[in-house]
């Protein structure tokens, strides 16, 4: 059984974001880059599934810039056995990168494809559901538990009410939460070794997909500053201010 992961480079979740003055968008320059969390899970979960002997290669694709390749590079440094960079500048929409990956899947033929449930820059929560869509595979999003069955799969999945368990179908699509497991840390040996293991280039141009956006950015702005709280002397205080002055009580 063959794994494709997809992962994705966003801005390291510990960054302050910051706008930039012109509006147009984030600033990237000089701003600490890392794989999208979710996805680490997705990795970590297909590396787990092959060390438990029911998978046979873990592929990692990632489509973005050039220095996107960064992601792939640590997701091999963490067991994953190759990678695939399709090169892309600007802005990608989830159909576009649903798309893209929609053709790596039809090159690779893998028998699942693992995600992230969300990316954390654009928080769409969108390309692993169109992703299935485009190709007519099962998806089960929000993954906190996965278990390999003859040609399916048992997933557990995290919904507002509490937990919910399917079966899936092999080949699936499947979008992975942060509960699933634990990523392991790269070593720097492994790091190493991962410099040495392929990773194949493709350009998203020759892929033939339509990339470019259908969504226009108009304007990023800050949101408001939260004002400073006040303290209350005792309870009686806070209900007096809650009835007369916040007049939510
Ligand atoms: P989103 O729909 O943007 O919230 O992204 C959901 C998941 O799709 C991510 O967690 C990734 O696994 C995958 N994904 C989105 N964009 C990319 C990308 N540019 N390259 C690789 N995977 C991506």
């Amino acid at each position: 059984m063959k794994i494709l992961v997809a992962v994705k480079r966003v801005i390291d979740y510990n960054v302050q974001i910051r706008v930039k003055e012109d509006g147009t968008g984030v600033v990237t320059d000089n701003v600490k880059m890392s794989t999208n969390p979710p996805d680490d899970n997705a990795v970590e979960e297909a590396v787990k599934i092959k060390e438990a002997g029911k998978a046979t290669e873990v592929v990692a694709v990632t489509i973005g810039e050039e220095k996107a390749q960064e992601t792939v590079r640590k997701a091999l440094a963490v067991g994953a056995d190759r990678g695939i960079h399709v090169k892309a500048d600007g802005t990608l929409e989830p159909l576009a990168v649903s798309k893209l990956l929609q053709k790596v899947v039809e090159k690779e033929k893998p028998d699942l494809v693992f995600m992230g449930k969300q990316a954390i820059d654009d928080d769409c929560n969108q390309t692993g559901q169109m992703l299935s869509a485009l190709l007519n595979w099962p998806q089960a999003t929000f993954a906190s538990k996965i278990d390999v069955k003859d040609g399916k799969l048992e997933i557990v999945r995290e919904i507002d009410e509490g937990l919910e368990t399917i079966e899936v179908n092999i080949p699936a699509i499947v979008t992975c939460d942060l509960r699933l497991n634990e990523p392991r840390y790269a070593s720097l040996p492994n790091i190493m070794k991962a410099k040495k293991k392929p990773v194949d280039q493709l350009n998203a141009s020759d892929l033939g997909v339509d990339i470019s956006p259908r969504v226009e950015q108009i304007k990023v702005e800050e949101p408001p500053k939260r004002k400073a709280g006040i303290k209350v002397a005792n309870v009686a205080e806070l209900v007096q201010k809650l009835k007369n002055e916040a007049k939510v009580i």
